[in-house]
């Protein structure tokens, strides 16, 4: 198996990175640490909304002091929803650089379609507790976006929580096509009209809550364990391997990047370790047979 993807602009990307949502302060910083300097991670998924970019950011002058290269990291930030008027990207992108301390980004992506009303609360609501959404068009934040690349900010830019059909209309002004999109993918929710498309388009896909988030939903209820299914269980069991590892090596077997969010050291270290074995096409199919277009 492949560890490295190239996108359509012949950037290229490491097919297996470390998430950092809900990554906890004091503990994010040393994770991060860890996974490059100790686990062999190269790419580490961030975000401007996950309240951690500035401890991320001490993490890499340290990684760069050990004397790990800035050109052998690839490291992305999304832009946050209250950010896409065109005036406001560059400060965004700009913001999250002094962040992670870093002069580009390798990948820059538009955390979700959809605007909402700028200022420092990052989820404005009103007094129904909806929130207030801002009249901007995915158009104008593309072309923002578009500048970064231009501007030397960013290598690639991207999109995520897109649906084919808010790529279709993108594609049709797009300048730089879109490199990316990440998307909630795992076997619950396998989204496979939508890869396809995006491999159709040579649009590489990064599959987000591999693990399907440990069962955990983002307001902390329960929801079904990946972990648990008999099938996962017992393809772990043949090769010897954890129901992780065999999460994370399903989602690099259908083609998609993927990046599993962890501040332990050993499961930092066993989500790395799963390039070493390969089910057969039957147990691939059988682990996708769990779709249930279930989203955490
Ligand atoms: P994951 O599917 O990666 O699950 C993370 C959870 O699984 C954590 O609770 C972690 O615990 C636990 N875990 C990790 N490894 C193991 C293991 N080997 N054994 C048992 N439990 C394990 O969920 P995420 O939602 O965090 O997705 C991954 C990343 O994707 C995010 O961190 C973020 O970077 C990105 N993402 C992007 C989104 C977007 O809108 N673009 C939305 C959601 C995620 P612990 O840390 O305690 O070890």
């Amino acid at each position: 198996m492949q560890t490295t993807k190239k996108l359509n602009n012949g950037n290229t990307i490491p097919v297996l990175g470390l998430g950092t949502w809900r990554s906890e302060k004091n503990l994010v910083g040393n994770a991060v640490k860890f996974a490059i300097t100790k686990a062999g991670y190269r790419h580490i998924d961030c975000a401007h909304i996950y309240g951690n970019e500035k401890e991320i950011g001490k993490a890499f002058t340290k990684v760069f002091k050990e004397g790990v290269k800035r050109n052998e990291l690839f490291i992305t930030s999304k832009l946050w929803n209250t950010d896409h008027k065109s005036e406001n990207v560059e400060k965004a992108c700009k913001k999250t650089l002094s962040d992670l301390r870093l002069d580009y980004l390798d990948l820059y992506l538009m955390h979700w379609g959809i605007a909402f009303k700028n200022g420092t609360n990052l989820e404005p609501l009103d007094r129904n507790g909806k929130v207030i959404t801002d009249k901007v068009s995915i158009q104008e934040t593309w072309k923002a976006m578009e500048n970064l690349v231009k501007k030397g900010l960013v290598r690639s830019i991207g999109v995520t929580n897109f649906k084919t059909i808010m790529l279709v209309d993108l594609l049709t002004y797009a300048k730089i096509k879109p490199a990316m999109n990440q998307i909630e993918l795992h076997p619950y929710n396998t989204q496979v009209d939508l890869v396809t498309f995006c491999k159709d388009k040579d649009i590489a896909v990064t599959a987000y809550s591999p693990l399907g988030r440990s069962g955990i939903h983002r307001d902390s209820s329960k929801g079904p364990k990946l972990s648990d299914e008999r099938i996962v269980k017992k393809i772990a069991a043949k090769y010897k391997k954890t129901p992780s590892q065999v999460l994370i090596n399903w989602a690099l077997s259908r083609g998609t990047i993927t990046i599993p969010k962890s501040v332990t050291q050993e499961r930092i270290t066993e989500n790395f370790n799963v390039f070493d074995f390969e089910p057969t096409q039957e147990e691939v199919k059988e682990i996708a047979s769990l779709n249930k277009d279930y989203r955490f």
